[in-house]
């Protein structure tokens, strides 16, 4: 009998990783989704959203209820709510779908981010140039991810550009922030409200996608720590959350500036399955289970974590070096798709970097 039955709203990577760190924890997963043959069809029952009953199903199938994206449907996770606990909860997931809300309450809560206007015509486009000074940073105020719905303006000229790619809907226009790099906090809450922080993350991009984590962040500051430990703190409390909350910041000259928030296990915390004592996927299970949390402590002293986008490589030369561990979502190939990652270790950072070279052709490979 399992110890608890967790429903997953989607059946993705994140899904797949949670049931993988929860199963040995005799937690059962059942999967609320309409994809066939997705990363967790071999790791629970799944149950498609559009088959007869299938919400009445679900809902009496599970003892707990999370989801994967923070694009759930607020109106679904309500429905459930009314009957089995749902976890992050409502209050989370609402204020990190809507970039002006978020925003704001990140500001209310005394946590900087980048000076930011709401935006619904071309006028006011045209005006936010003129308050917050170019460069700005237009973002559609929903659905926006992996850099997708925003766009760059720089001079006057760009904001017509700017209007017809994005316009239409409402937008939030930023100030440029001048970052050194990007970083992410994650963090842990109980339903006691007991909290463990995960070591922070530096996260390198391109094109909009998360290529590569790092951890520990190499020479950041025991102020600025303190400070991100302080954020994510104030959010996890102020929003009542239970499960894993993710904050994505970027490192400046006068402290740490809050972009964005997520609601769930991030693809920058990976590194964390093999890299800390008890990984995020594991902490999500156990937070929304009810269970004391695990020690989110790295175990190595230098981890890192890359992303494997698009192909898949030949798998064979990560699976011949003793430092990593190859994990693969079952995906089929697809250009910038997330079809796996390499988590690598090392007791020092230079050797996680001479690993991350001996992976370069295979990570060239993948594109
Ligand atoms: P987002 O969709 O908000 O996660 O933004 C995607 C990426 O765009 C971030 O990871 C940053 O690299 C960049 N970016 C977003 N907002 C800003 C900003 N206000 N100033 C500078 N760069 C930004």
């Amino acid at each position: 009998m399992a110890c608890k039955r967790v429903g997953i709203i989607g059946s993705g990577q994140l899904g797949r990783m949670m049931a993988l760190a929860g199963t040995p924890l005799d937690v059962e997963f059942v999967f609320f989704d309409e994809a066939q043959g997705s990363p967790c069809s071999q790791l629970g029952r799944m149950i498609q959203p559009s088959s007869d009953n299938a919400l009445k199903d679900f809902i009496s199938s599970v003892d707990v209820v999370t989801y994967e994206s923070e694009n759930t449907s607020l109106e679904l996770v309500r429905e459930i709510n009314k009957q089995k606990p749902v976890y992050p909860p409502e209050l989370s997931l609402g204020k990190s779908q809507h970039r002006l809300t978020e925003k704001t309450e990140f500001n209310d809560l005394g946590i900087d981010t980048a000076k930011f206007k709401r935006v619904t015509s071309k006028q006011e486009l045209a005006s936010a140039t003129a308050e917050l000074g170019f460069p700005i940073v237009v973002k559609t105020t929903t659905l926006g991810y992996d850099g997708k719905g925003q766009a760059v303006i720089k001079t006057a000229a760009d904001v017509d550009t700017a209007w017809e790619q994005l316009g239409g809907s409402e937008l939030i226009a930023e100030s440029f922030v001048n970052f050194s790099r990007e970083l992410s906090v994650i963090a842990a809450r109980g339903v006691n409200g007991e909290i463990k922080i995960y070591p922070i993350a530096e996260n390198m991009h391109q094109d909009g996608i998360l290529r590569v984590s790092r951890v520990p962040v190499k020479g950041l500051s025991p102020e600025k720590e303190q400070q991100a430990k302080d954020f994510i703190t104030l959010l996890l409390n102020h929003l009542g959350h239970v499960g894993v909350l993710t904050l994505e910041l970027f490192d400046c000259e006068g402290g740490l500036v809050a972009n964005e928030m997520a609601p769930r296990v991030h693809n920058s915390g990976h590194w964390s399955i093999e890299g800390s004592f008890c990984s995020q996927f594991e902490n999500h299970v156990r937070a929304i289970c009810g269970m004391p949390l695990g020690n989110p402590e790295a175990k190595q002293a230098a981890s890192a974590m890359i992303n494997v986008i698009g192909k898949n490589g030949d798998r064979n030369c990560v699976l011949a070096n003793s430092n990593a561990h190859l994990h693969m979502y079952g995906k089929s190939e697809r250009l910038n798709r997330k079809l796996g990652h390499i988590n690598v270790f090392a007791d020092t950072e230079k050797e996680v970097e001479d690993n991350l070279v001996k992976l370069a052709d295979f990570i060239e490979e993948c594109g």
